[in-house]
């Protein structure tokens, strides 16, 4: 179902930063017209053409004639106690994507965002996957979640990091999330550190690949979920025609051509892949590649099987980890009060609509 938006004029966020250029060209103006807009999308966090009160008004209706700076609506807005907010936007042709704002200690805030409407790789424990990958997200769309989020903050608070790790897999479409990473690290956007921006995948050996090949400096995150192909093929099905050794060939070859670390993803599933001896298993398999490892105890979806691990046995597995010489990090999970895990609040709203 197509919003009422749908058929406006082009949005102003995927053009590329050398196409508004020139169309500040063919407009007679001066080449720095293009730093001051950028400069209100993202500095100032501007809501419309109108406050840009230091371009001409004859050009500020110009772009409101020839461009829309919003392409999305919000659909639903939480917010947790403890700081952490979720969206759902709505998309120009009525899909709808969810992105995250997390706030840690005085500093730290970090947004996750989506890369596709809804995913392919079907992993069993997540919301994003149970009804397939329905298309890419454009560099614009991945961009406004960011400045959706970005106008949550208070006017002290700064946006410190970028997480791609909301709905879908980065790696599959590369083509539109590394223009949208460029323009957000790029000092006409939000001049963020490349360090501070991660890139999370299901470890698709191709994409590994290319993204290391395309030398950006973005950090690598890769999910493994579990030590042996029997069971990582049963939690994300996409492993049947990959397999784990692949993907640490790729991981290795990543490693090898940037020089960067890459982190990896476990997401204990209570009763699952939680036990000491899939600890001491996913060890030998990682310890020769000095990881690190960020262990998420999983966040129970509505209508799904798996159980939040027990306490006990997530220590038990961090020992074993740490044991086998393998950096380990625990994250906390934050958000637990609304549907922050990825997909939740899609699908309920989905689910509302039908019902
Ligand atoms: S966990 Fe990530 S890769 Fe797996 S289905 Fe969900 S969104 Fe896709």
């Amino acid at each position: 179902m197509p919003s009422c938006f749908a058929t406006q004029v082009p949005h102003l966020l995927e053009l590329a930063p050398e196409e508004l250029a020139r169309w500040f060209q063919q407009q007679g103006q001066p080449s720095y017209r293009a730093g001051q807009l950028w400069h209100w999308v993202f500095r100032h966090r501007a809501e419309s053409f109108q406050q840009m009160s230091n371009l001409p008004r004859q050009l500020r209706q110009k772009l409101q004639q020839h461009f829309r700076l919003w392409s999305t609506r919000r659909l639903a807005h939480q917010q947790a106690p403890d700081g952490t907010e979720k969206l759902l936007l709505e998309l120009a042709d009525g899909h709808a994507v969810e992105c995250v704002l997390l706030r840690q200690g005085e500093r730290r805030r970090t947004v996750c965002i989506s890369t596709q409407v809804g995913c392919a790789m079907g992993c069993v424990f997540c919301a994003s996957g149970l009804d397939g990958v329905v298309r890419n997200l454009t560099r614009g769309e991945i961009l406004e979640q960011v400045l959706q989020l970005q106008r949550l903050l208070s006017p002290e608070e700064r946006l410190s990091h970028v997480v791609v790790m909301g709905m879908g897999e980065p790696l599959a479409n590369l083509k539109e999330l590394i223009p949208a990473l460029d323009l957000l690290t790029s000092p006409q956007g939000l001049g963020l550190s490349h360090r501070r921006v991660t890139i999370s995948t299901v470890g698709l050996p191709s994409g590994i690949r290319r993204l290391a090949e395309l030398d950006r400096p973005y950090h690598l995150a890769v999910s493994l979920h579990a030590p042996t192909d029997a069971l990582r093929t049963q939690l994300v099905p996409v492993n049947r025609t990959v397999g784990i050794e692949a993907v640490l060939e790729a991981v290795d070859f990543y490693f090898e051509k940037t020089g960067r670390r890459v982190t990896f993803e476990y997401v204990l599933l209570g009763g699952v892949n939680d036990s000491p001896q899939a600890a001491r298993e996913l060890g030998r398999l990682l310890r020769r590649r000095r990881p690190l490892v960020n262990l998420i105890p999983y966040n129970p979806v509505e209508g799904l099987p798996y159980q939040e691990p027990d306490a006990a046995r997530v220590r038990r597995f961090v020992q074993e980890l740490k044991h086998q010489g393998v950096e380990v990090q625990l994250r906390r999970r934050k958000g637990a009060q609304i549907d922050a895990a990825c997909g939740q609040l899609r699908r309920r709203q989905a689910t509302s609509a039908k019902g």
